[in-house]
């Protein structure tokens, strides 16, 4: 298991385990956030602490993007629709040596929804 948390801590995600592959994306949002996505099943990630989240909707409004509201730290993703079986947590807030250990992959969520090293 590992732990991923925001900034000032009020926000502890428990993981079932490290990611294999994290995917740095270049859509508009997320080249903004500068974040690293790993993708889960949701029953994959347990929060340990929920400190209080604003969120984020827009285009199609399918994906709530939540921040916490004390530090700002982009902490995770999810789905509006709960039939979804796919999340995903900003590796950010993961130990660097977790990161390291991953493959990191680009994704061209900008144009072509492709990850460029396919
Ligand atoms: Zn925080």
């Amino acid at each position: 298991m590992i732990r991923a948390s925001c900034h000032c801590g009020a926000f502890v995600l428990e993981i079932d385990a490290a990611p294999v592959e994290i995917t740095d994306c270049n859509c508009s949002i997320c080249r903004r956030y500068g974040v690293l996505w790993a993708y889960y099943r949701p029953r994959q990630v347990r929060f340990a602490r929920a400190g209080e989240t604003d969120l984020y909707l827009w285009d199609d409004r399918a994906i709530r993007f939540h921040r916490c509201r004390a530090c700002g730290c982009v902490t995770h993703w999810s789905a509006v629709d709960g039939s979804v079986d796919r999340m995903g947590v900003n590796a950010r807030l993961m130990n660097p040596d977790i990161v390291r250990g991953a493959r990191l992959r680009r994704l061209d969520g900008a144009v072509t929804g492709r990850y460029l090293d396919e």
